[in-house]
């Protein structure tokens, strides 16, 4: 098992029972062909197997992927699955209302064909479908229920969202500094690391060819698929590419995403202390500052607790500092204790971390390289749970050359904003990326801020860009 199984809490959790460890993967060793090659095994990549072999079981599907199917973040996020409700402002700004329309059905459509799957084949990831939560962490996040819902009621989907006051808040979840918020009714919860290793046995069991330990040298532009790796090569009709922040140094998505880095801690068992907050129901929460926190509960009675975009990359490289990093793991813990004092001497049992991939427009992309046969899904920015299965289902489908509805959605073939060239986007992405959350631990404790971090914060959105204040 590599080391960030044994830090990432789900990962360990998931391993611990064969049924989602399963049996190791070969490494490829040898030349050999394929109908389609998938490159990753993350969702992406694995829901893109599945659809595929949907289509046609007597696909010849071959998948690689660098370490082990699910460790990276498939395997270790907060396992929202949001569907896009709560991206609909945005998706009305990019797309109109007819396309956030068809964005947010999708997305709410992802997550009952999610449901069905794990009941239909036999994977126990914790489902549970009780809505999430916008709360207001601090004074100054009050009113940031507003916006989300005027775009729903703009969009005529109100009926799917509840402003809560403080008390109505109280009987989800009591924290002293939660002020009150929206409820959005259909967001679901998985055990993530679960559901990517439930979703391997499965792929496994209905023969796709999956090898890992095999990292695939980047595919550009090209007439055929000739996919190379260290222990031989594939050569397919078709490529499907799910290698979510690892493209950052592809050619031609270098200034398509950025990586940042998430980081999370999770408490020991403590069932009888959420049940005296009341957060007894699946229900996850988020707050609304930039630098998003995230939380939710645990089957077994945990709080696991997630901060967004916390660090940057100078070079673009996923490093060992995504995987695990003192301080944005320190504040996940001391998020755990402000929200909850009585967890304070509740034992954290893990802190881990992964790279996020984030588009200009905070939404993800589909597209086809040049040449026609290598599609490609990316630029999640922290909201992949969900997303991946549709893009993924999108994906098989451009692999085989079929037009569905979702196919038809407005994030295949679009072009993302672009970020600016190096060096100034890596210096750029660390530099604005600090000013962020340093604004937000400022304003949340209720000081100032200096001009310098007020402008390096908001510089991304003044430019264009969905990120930040
Ligand atoms: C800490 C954290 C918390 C998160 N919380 C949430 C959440 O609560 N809800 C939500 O919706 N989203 C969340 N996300 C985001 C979500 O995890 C991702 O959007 C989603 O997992 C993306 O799936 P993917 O398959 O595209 O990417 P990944 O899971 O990253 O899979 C890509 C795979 O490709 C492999 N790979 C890369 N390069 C190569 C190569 N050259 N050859 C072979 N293999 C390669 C990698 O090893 C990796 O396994 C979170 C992410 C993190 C890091």
């Amino acid at each position: 098992m590599s080391d960030i199984a044994r830090t990432c809490w789900w990962l360990l959790e998931a391993m611990s029972h064969p049924e989602f460890r399963g049996d190791p993967a070969p490494a490829l060793k040898g030349d050999t062909t394929a109908d389609v090659v998938i490159v990753g095994g993350g969702y992406t990549g694995m829901w893109a197997a599945w659809h595929l072999k949907q289509a046609d079981p007597g696909l010849d599907v071959v998948l690689l992927e660098r370490d082990e199917c699910g460790f990276g973040p498939s395997g270790r996020n907060g396992g929202f699955i949001n569907g896009f409700y709560d991206h609909a402002g945005e998706l009305y700004e990019l797309f109109g209302r007819d396309g956030a329309l068809a964005m947010v059905d999708a997305g709410a459509q992802t997550i009952a064909e999610l449901a069905s799957w794990m009941t239909d084949n036999g994977v126990d990831a914790w489902f549970h479908q009780d809505g999430y939560i916008g709360v207001a962490s601090a004074p100054r996040q009050r009113g940031g229920w507003e916006e989300p819902l005027a775009v729903a009621r703009e969009l005529g989907i109100d009926d799917h969202y509840e402003q809560l006051d403080k008390a109505a808040l109280d009987r989800y979840c009591e924290s002293p500094v939660f002020e009150g918020g929206h409820l959005v009714r259909d967001g679901g919860t998985v055990h993530p690391g679960r559901l990517a290793r439930g979703l391997r046995r499965r792929l496994v069991e209905i023969g796709v060819r999956v090898y890992e330990h095999t990292p695939a040298e980047p595919l550009g532009p090209a007439p055929r698929v000739e996919v190379r790796t260290p222990g031989g090569t594939v050569k397919a009709g078709q490529a499907v590419v799910g290698a979510n922040a690892w493209m950052g140094t592809w050619k031609g998505f270098g200034n398509r995403i950025v990586a940042r880095g998430s980081y999370m801690a999770i408490t020991a068992p403590a069932p009888e202390r959420l049940a005296a907050i009341n957060w007894t129901t699946g229900v996850s929460i988020y707050d609304y500052r930039s630098a998003i926190r995230y939380l939710r509960t645990t089957d077994d009675g945990r709080i696991a607790l997630g901060v967004g975009g916390e660090r940057g990359t100078w070079t673009g490289a996923i490093g060992p500092s995504f995987d695990f990093d003192e301080t944005g793991t320190r504040h996940a813990v001391e998020a755990i204790h402000r929200f909850f004092p009585s967890f304070r001497d509740v034992p954290i049992e893990a802190r881990w971390g992964g790279p996020i991939d984030v588009s200009g427009t905070h939404q993800p992309f589909v597209g086809t390289m040049p040449g026609g046969r290598i599609h490609y899904g990316v630029g999640y920015t922290g909201n992949g749970v969900g997303p991946a299965h549709l893009v993924g289902k999108i994906l098989a489908a451009r692999a085989t050359g079929r037009e569905t509805a979702e196919t038809r959605l407005p994030i295949v073939d679009m072009e993302p904003r672009r970020w600016p060239p190096e060096p100034f986007r890596s210096v750029g992405a660390v530099i604005t990326n600090a000013a962020i959350v340093n604004r937000d631990n400022r304003l949340d404790e209720g000081q100032g801020v200096d001009p310098v971090t007020e402008f390096l914060a908001k510089l991304p959105r003044r430019m264009g860009y969905n990120i930040g204040p």
